[in-house]
């Protein structure tokens, strides 16, 4: 269609750059009509350029300073334009740039930007050979000379700052050249040789057997990849080329989806729901379709939550719309996705980031295109290109894996509320164990609380036994972590031919190893922290910063050898039952064993198979896994997260416990479950033993109403970090001052501010940086939001200095 008027398009574009704001280009006329919101465009941006995303037709202020975009990147959007509001609030509500918020939301490799190099000029090399330029001038072209280089590698090589200007400076002289090259754009679709018929005449009884086969192979089909052929005719392609050029056959290139799903899997059918799973489903059922609700489906483990989504998910698609599913872990995806396969095939995509590159984008563009109605993956899949949406579900809604900590800092369950709100669509939650947030909601009703009360076909919940620790000790006084009642147990169980799991919320061998002769502990040079022996690769390691020391170190105050291995980890629980039950098969599961592709597959396929008797392992053994021969469970010391300075260290102990225990009995055998803590009286602990959400949620909410902590307030961290100790204090310090200050002068608007800090982290150093934080706790979201926003940007130069870093964390989980 030609357009009417000549007037130029005008588009806003987010870029995919750390900048706040989103910019108006104007459009040239050969490329207007390829314009639409949600592809990606290659724009100007300052001396560089960038990729950007189309979010609309652009204000027009003044043609004056407009620049023109040079190119469009994609035929099809990548995202629906329904969700660029979405985008948008999140960029608000995080205060994180808006092109970035994007950037994060889709498959990685596939931007574009410029690659900057400088290198020498004649002039420079006269310069130096005429010794005209000053040292510092000198030195720097010295270094180009040897090779062009980027800016950043400058000061790298040279071990100095060399400030912008001065290059800019050497530029304008002639000095120096830039040079630019588009780099990225690694992410594309796989393309694949295919093969159609041409002609519908052709003379078979002139060809050999093999090419006959071909032929009769392709009418068969239509097309054909050629690698498949080749599996059907091993010849055919060295013989497709004669074919296509005696004008039979045309070969051409196909795009394809790279397959991430492996084997396929057998299908099944829907299970005739129970009493309870029928009564919820016809209450989000009222929803479906009509308005925006959150549902909080609160159901023990092994209550058929799973099947409730099924269906639910079934419901949905009868009606024309998506469904989303949100799974924690790569693990337990793999474990939602075998389910939903065997009972929608086709239809369903995954996202989470264990796909290769391409894997992700294929799936993501299955998406987007309408070709995939059920999308399940981890929290990044929040974001799926779905244009209409009638239910998202949050399975295991209290996991602290949907907060992401780095880059975007969101938290994909609330998230899920929000998109679920902009497509007036259905929220739904799940969990046995379910956050104190989203309890707190049902009780004002915000959200709407489901339940599932009984274990499909009555299994009963395990027995939970409590050991106290600080009354059990061996005959030499040491403090066992394999207890008489629970090596009793293990015996038991195993002879009966049944599985045990032994649960320790901590990896390694030990994890507080000290030095006999001075009493110091062996710590990591880089982080105020204890390292952690890891006996399996000799070495000692940082959990923090991945440093690593030889196992045979010596003390580095007094240089002893002695060292004592204090502390426990999976891989020394591990050790103890190799000797305690020479016979039985014990594997552990953490994140040292877990590291290769594929590894967690494996462990979980020998739990099936019962090639494993007894598995030790993180909590990466706590999550919804089902296995029905698992009869014993043991938590060698419930206290480890109870101790963390954080006020969910409480919220956190029960569900882990909670949870770990849920994998007793899940057969017909009930189970039992042995739970060894040195703070037997602990109201999580209490609650845990009694499996009794209720009682542990009463108790927690007083506790956080008397302090007026979330869900009673909002909270945002500051986290202010240096590698100078001094600067990083006083930098915190300052933007303490600020916040005081802008609090004082607003004080009847920003009355219920409260600014906690600044205080050093409760981890102080990491990686060589010192660490600060601030915490401000509101009770009103929108005075907090105010306030950031007034902070972060009407004071952002004397928030952003050099060699300080501050990152903003809304709704933190981590407090250390
Ligand atoms: P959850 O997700 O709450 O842990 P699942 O949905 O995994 O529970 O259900 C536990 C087990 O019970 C699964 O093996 C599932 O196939 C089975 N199940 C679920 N609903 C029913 C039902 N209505 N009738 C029979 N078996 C069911
Ligand atoms: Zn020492
Ligand atoms: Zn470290």
């Amino acid at each position: 269609m030609k357009k009417m008027t000549s007037s130029p398009t005008y588009i806003e574009v987010a870029i995919a750059l750390p900048v706040y704001n989103t910019y108006t280009y104007s459009v040239p006329e050969n490329l207007s009509e390829l314009v639409s919101a949600g592809k990606r465009v290659l724009v100007p941006f300052g001396r560089r350029r960038v990729t950007g995303y189309i979010l609309g037709s652009g204000k027009r202020i003044s043609r004056e300073g407009i620049k023109t975009i040079l190119d469009i990147l994609d035929e099809n959007p990548l995202f629906p334009s329904s969700m660029i509001p979405f985008f948008k609030w999140t960029a608000d509500y995080y205060l994180h740039p808006i092109g970035d918020v994007i950037k994060s939301a889709l498959p990685g490799g596939l931007n574009l930007y410029d690659f900057f190099t400088i290198s020498i000029t004649e002039k420079g090399e006269n310069a130096l050979l005429k010794n005209s330029a000053t040292p510092l001038e000198n030195e720097i072209l010295n270094m180009l000379k040897t090779g062009s280089c980027r800016f950043k590698d400058l000061h790298k090589n040279l071990h100095k700052h060399i400030p912008n200007a001065l290059i800019h400076l050497m530029e304008d002289r002639g000095l120096i050249i830039y040079n630019r090259k588009l780099k990225g754009g690694t992410t594309k679709p796989k393309m694949e040789r295919y093969v159609s018929l041409l002609s519908s005449n052709i003379p078979m009884e002139r060809l050999s057997d093999s090419r006959k086969k071909i032929i009769e192979a392709i009418k068969g089909q239509g097309e054909i990849s050629v690698r498949k052929l080749k599996t059907l005719i091993p010849s055919a392609p060295k013989l497709i080329k004669p074919l296509e050029t005696a004008g039979y056959i045309s070969i051409f290139q196909k795009k394809v989806y790279r397959d991430p799903f492996g084997e396929p899997i057998s299908s099944d059918t829907a299970h005739m729901l129970t009493k309870e799973q029928k009564s919820v489903i016809s209450t989000v059922t009222k929803s479906l379709g009509r308005e925006f609700t959150t549902c909080l489906l609160t159901g023990v483990t092994g209550s058929g939550k799973t099947e409730v989504y099924m269906q639910l998910a079934a419901k949905a698609i009868s009606l024309s719309y998506s469904v989303l599913v949100l799974v924690p872990e790569i693990a337990l995806i793999s474990q939602m996705e075998r389910r939903f396969r065997a009972r929608f095939s086709e239809c369903v995509a995954i996202l989470h980031s264990g796909l290769s590159a391409g894997e992700r984008y294929d799936q993501w563009m299955r998406i987007s295109r309408g070709e995939a109605a059920i999308a399940i993956g981890a929290r990044s899949a929040v974001f799926a290109p779905f244009a209409n949406i009638g239910i998202i579900i949050v399975d295991e809604e209290h996991d602290t894996s949907y907060k992401q900590e780095g880059g975007l800092r969101y938290n994909a369950r609330d998230l899920a509320v929000v998109r679920a709100k902009s497509h007036n669509c259905v929220a739904l939650l799940g969990s046995a164990t379910p956050s104190i947030q989203s309890y707190y909601n049902t009780t004002t009703k915000k959200f709407k609380a489901v339940t599932l009360k009984k274990r499909v076909e009555k299994r009963p919940l395990p027995e939970i036994t409590v050991v106290d620790l600080c009354k059990s000790r061996d005959t030499r006084g040491i403090r066992r972590f394999i207890t008489p009642k629970l090596h009793v147990a293990m015996e038991e169980t195993l002879v009966r031919g049944e599985q045990v799991l032994l649960f320790l919320n901590r990896r390694g061998f030990a994890n507080y190893p000290v030095c006999a002769a001075c009493g110091e502990a062996i710590r990591c040079k880089n982080c105020d922290i204890s390292l952690t022996l890891h006996q399996k690769v000799n070495a000692y390691k940082c959990h923090y910063c991945g440093y690593t020391q030889a196992s045979t170190s010596n003390c580095m105050s007094c240089g002893s050898n002695k060292i004592l291995l204090l502390g426990i980890g999976t891989e020394k629980v591990e050790a103890a039952v190799k000797s305690l039950f020479p016979d039985a098969r014990t594997a552990r599961m953490d994140r040292d064993t877990t590291r290769r592709k594929g590894s967690i597959l494996k462990i979980l396929k020998g739990l099936r198979n019962q090639t494993i008797d007894i598995l030790v392992g993180t909590q990466m053994v706590a999550k919804g896994h089902d296995f029905p021969n698992i009869t014993l469970v043991g938590i060698i010391c419930a206290d480890l997260s109870l101790n963390f300075p954080d006020f969910r260290a409480g919220e956190r102990t029960f569900q882990l416990l909670a949870q770990v225990a849920g994998r007793a009995g899940r057969g017909t055998v009930p189970g039992r479950v042995i739970l060894q803590t040195y703070n037997p009286n602990h109201f999580a602990i209490l609650s845990a033993k009694k499996q009794d959400f209720q009682n542990f949620y009463k108790a927690e909410i007083g506790f956080r109403k008397s302090l007026n902590y979330p869900p009673f307030s909002r909270m945002v961290q500051l986290k202010i970090s240096g590698k100078d100790k001094e600067k990083t204090r006083q930098h915190a310090q300052a933007v303490g001052d600020l916040c005081d200050t802008l609090k004082k002068n607003n004080r009847s608007f920003f009355n219920s501010v409260e600014i906690l800090g600044p205080i050093e982290a409760s981890l102080p150093k990491i990686a060589k940086r010192y660490r600060w934080q601030i915490l401000l706790k509101c009770l009103s979201t929108k005075q907090l939001h105010r306030f950031l926003h007034q902070i972060w940007f009407e004071k952002k130069a004397n928030i952003s200095i050099r060699d300080v870093k501050i990152v903003l964390d809304v709704d933190p989980f981590f407090m250390t």
